[in-house]
């Protein structure tokens, strides 16, 4: 009996030539992250629930999002939403706080489930890329952390593409800044949708960005932040955007912004992408600092600052932006095999990998006419031709594609000939 399988809904395969592009993309990350000092850390794809769902949390993702599951009546796993819940809970369980210097700077790229309706650049298993910088609270490091991620986008070949800054203050301005949300909301309760209803007494910074009432005339006057901010959020504030400034980034401050999650304090920030081709969902990444989750999770009371990007919605827009448009890698040397050569083949074949070359081999019963065609279809630099003469005589023929050069060489002089062929030429596509 066959069975019929497909991939489950918001899920997709990565494979092929849309694969060696991802990893390009993540090569870049790593770069990035060596210049910067960040360490990477691979936390658990599942957590115990409360790792997300944080007591009185209001958010969409923690609410209506998350996958969450028991096991054998055991306690309440839930698979990782996003990055930043794990990476502190394991900061904090390796009292890595301790270490200072060193072990405060992190990155991690993996997938994230979310049960979200499925569309372009927005899936129910995603990946993030994703960092956490726990240094000292300073807004010379939320400058850095916001700078470093616009310069990965930029290195990637984007340029569509702008920060939006906001600040959510401290303790006391968010305090005040409800009072005053709640004041300027309440007239408007009975039009807005049933979630903004709700939120309006759990958390009513989340109006702001609430999707259905977004183009309500109510949210066009909304008051900012900025009028109640305490003299203390607003210097730190001022200097965020005096270093953007220094540093040559480009932004705006959006008043709405509050981000998704419960967790940020003072400043929050967006990289959205101006280019059409990333449809509605064109936020790349956003984060924020939080203050506070050090400190939930058992630690001491240290803040730290964070993003996400989303890793779909980047491959969306660097392929429309054409990043990718030399993805093939050819190959050193396709060896032919003709009769009974598949086990020289073989041994050839391993000799030329063991001296740093890249190499395809016939295992098939071919004719010369179709292994030639796989010379093509791999883009080879030189074709190595094995037939029971060559062997009984001790000899290769090896060819090189360019110029047809081709020569008869006792087969302990392979490798040396590839080495004077394709050595320190861009033929040659080992490191
Ligand atoms: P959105 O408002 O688009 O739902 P979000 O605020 O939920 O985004 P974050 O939690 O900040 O997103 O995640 C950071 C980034 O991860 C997003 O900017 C986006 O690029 C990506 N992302 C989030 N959810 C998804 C998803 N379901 N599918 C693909 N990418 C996603
Ligand atoms: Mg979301």
């Amino acid at each position: 009996m066959k069975h019929n399988y497909q991939a489950p809904r918001g899920t997709v395969d990565i494979y092929g030539d849309e694969l060696a592009c991802w990893q390009q993309v993540e090569d870049v990350f790593r770069q990035f992250m060596h210049l910067y000092d960040y360490s990477e850390m691979r936390t658990p794809i599942f957590e115990d629930t409360g790792v997300f769902k944080r007591e009185n949390d209001s958010s969409d993702m923690v609410n209506k999002e998350m996958y969450t599951f028991t096991v054998n009546n055991k306690d309440s796993l839930t698979l990782r939403p996003e990055g930043t819940a794990g990476v502190i809970r394991s900061y904090v369980q390796h009292k890595l706080f301790a270490l200072g210097e060193g072990h405060n700077k992190f990155w991690y790229f993996g997938p994230m489930f979310r049960y979200e309706r499925p569309q372009k650049g927005r899936q129910r298993q995603f990946y993030q890329f994703g960092v956490e910088n726990l240094c000292e609270k300073s807004p010379y490091v939320d400058a850095e952390v916001i700078a470093m991620g616009y310069s990965i986008l930029k290195a990637l070949g984007l340029n569509h593409i702008k920060v939006l800054l906001n600040t959510l203050g401290d303790a006391a301005s968010r305090e005040a800044y409800r009072t005053t949300l709640r004041e300027y909301f309440k007239p408007y309760l009975d039009q807005m949708c049933g979630d903004c209803q709700r939120r309006y007494e759990q958390n009513v910074l989340r109006l702001l960005d609430c999707k259905i009432d977004h183009d309500q005339p109510f949210m066009n006057d909304v008051p900012s932040i900025r009028d109640v901010l305490s003299e203390e959020s607003r210097a730190y504030f001022e200097s965020v955007c005096a270093t953007l400034d220094a540093l040559d980034i480009p932004y705006e401050i959006d008043d709405r912004l509050v981000r998704g999650l419960d967790y940020y304090t003072d400043t929050v920030f967006e990289v959205i992408s101006t280019d059409e081709a990333s449809g509605a969902q064109s936020t790349v990444f956003g984060g924020g600092r939080y203050d506070n989750l050090v400190d939930y999770f058992g630690g001491p009371q240290q803040s730290g600052i964070g993003f996400a990007m989303g890793m779909e919605r980047l491959m969306i827009l660097a392929n429309a932006e054409g990043v990718f448009e030399d993805m093939q890698s050819p190959l050193d040397c396709y060896i032919m095999t003709l009769g009974n050569t598949q086990q020289m083949g073989v041994v050839l074949a391993t000799q030329l990998r063991a001296a740093g070359y890249r190499v395809e081999m016939n295992f098939g019963k071919r004719s010369m006419k179709s292994q030639f065609k796989s010379v093509e279809r791999f883009n080879a630099s030189t074709v190595l031709i094995v037939g029971e003469d060559e062997i009984a005589n001790n000899t290769v023929t090896l060819k090189r594609v360019k110029d047809q050069l081709q020569v008869s060489i006792p087969m302990d002089q392979l490798v040396e000939t590839m080495d004077e062929w394709l050595m320190d030429t861009e033929e040659h596509h080992h490191e």
